[in-house]
């Protein structure tokens, strides 16, 4: 996809935030606990690579990635750290990653099975972290006899060098702790199992390093928090209080291409769903859900110069209209997304509005959207 750069659109990113995000959450990791930064998807829609070096500033000890593209992505920028791949690989990559020193999350036995084939061919030796399923319904290993059998497996192997065992929380973000619980138990369980001897043991998240959840974990896959959003983001309940501060990152700036009266019975946008039923001044925002902004945004208010305005029609493909309460000349400043927490529009109240979460509405933000960063 093309970059936009010759259009007023842009997605804007505050690395000192970044920075500050993880700095703030280093200082309150248990002694030895080590932050991994969670960059996948393009580093939540804020840019992997620059997310990634300034993470290193702030004092990252190793990334997350969804996928191997996403780790040589980081490796071809020449970050060295480790990085562990936390979504299914396909075994014949295994050689791959291991020469790139890139460490793969294993689903099950039968994956590890086919990836020594594959290793042992080129005799090569991959890092390996073994996904536990204690809850999520995802990934993992979730019956004790395969993960027993698995054990013994990688016991004397030479092809892998277990370096981490991990699992994922479906709901550390929630007041209600009692699938968390429940998911701690069988995590505890699992490990009990153990027979290798995995370097790192890991469960948290942002949420439950952030929200005290008090469990052991040698490092924090920290994400959301990087981007200073509060994981806890259900529309029905109230957040739960960071034990950090958190200051977002991102914010989303257009202008306006076009502003012109429209007289009582014209129409605005496909199937005409906004009419005027007076003269009404419509500004033309050149972005549309081919950027990530999707039709679902229709109604919601944006900042145009100081007036918040709504968008009336729908959203096209690559622009938008809305209604604004005076003439305003083109080039007027909108912002779509504000990184300011208190503001109408940022993006928790953005994400609430498309009955969505604030993860969805930055990954979202194509790559036709240049990243500008300060
Ligand atoms: N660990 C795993 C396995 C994940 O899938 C994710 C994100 O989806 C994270 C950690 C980071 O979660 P968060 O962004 O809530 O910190």
């Amino acid at each position: 996809m093309i970059t936009g750069i010759h259009r007023p659109a842009t997605v804007r990113v505050n690395l000192g935030a970044i920075k500050q995000n993880i700095e703030n959450e280093k200082k309150h990791l248990n002694p030895g606990q080590k932050l991994f930064a969670v960059v996948k998807a393009n580093g939540y829609g804020h840019g992997a690579v620059q997310v990634a070096k300034t993470a290193l500033k702030a004092g990252a000890d190793g990334f997350c990635v969804a996928i191997l593209d996403e780790a040589l992505e980081l490796r071809n920028a020449d970050i060295v750290k480790p990085i562990l791949v936390l979504g299914v690989v396909s075994p014949e990559y295994a050689p791959l990653a291991a020469a790139n020193d890139v460490s793969l999350t294993v689903p099950n036995l039968e994956w590890l099975k086919e990836a020594e084939k594959y290793l042992q061919k080129e005799d090569l030796q991959l890092k390996i972290h073994l996904g536990i399923d204690s809850g999520m319904g995802r990934i993992g290993f979730n019956e004790d006899d395969e993960f027993v059998a698995a054990n013994k497996f990688l016991e004397n192997n030479d092809s892998f060098f277990v370096e981490g065992m991990f699992a994922h929380f479906a709901s550390a973000d929630s007041a209600d702790d009692t699938y968390f619980k429940h998911q701690v138990e069988k995590f505890r369980h699992m490990k009990s199992l153990l027979t290798v001897h995995p370097k790192w043991i890991h469960v948290d998240n942002t949420a439950a390093s952030i929200f005290d959840k008090d469990i052991h974990s040698d490092i924090v896959r920290f994400g959301i928090g990087i981007y200073g959003l509060n994981p806890s983001s259900n529309p029905n309940s109230p957040d739960l209080k960071a034990d950090i501060e958190l200051k977002p990152a991102l914010s989303f700036v257009s202008e306006l291409t076009h502003v012109k009266t429209i007289h009582k019975g014209d129409g605005v946008g496909y199937g005409s769903t906004f009419v005027a039923d007076k003269d009404t001044i419509i500004g033309t925002v050149p972005v549309g859900y081919a950027d990530g902004w999707i039709r679902k945004f229709s109604g919601f208010k944006v900042k145009v110069g100081d007036k918040y305005c709504p968008i009336v029609g729908r959203v096209c493909m690559d622009q938008f209209m809305v209604e604004m309460p005076e003439k305003m000349p083109m080039g007027t400043k909108v912002v779509l997304i504000s990184d300011n927490p208190n503001d109408p529009n940022n993006i928790k109240a953005a994400a609430d509005y498309v009955d969505t979460i604030h993860y969805e509405v930055a990954c979202l933000l194509s790559d036709r959207l240049p990243r500008e960063y300060y």
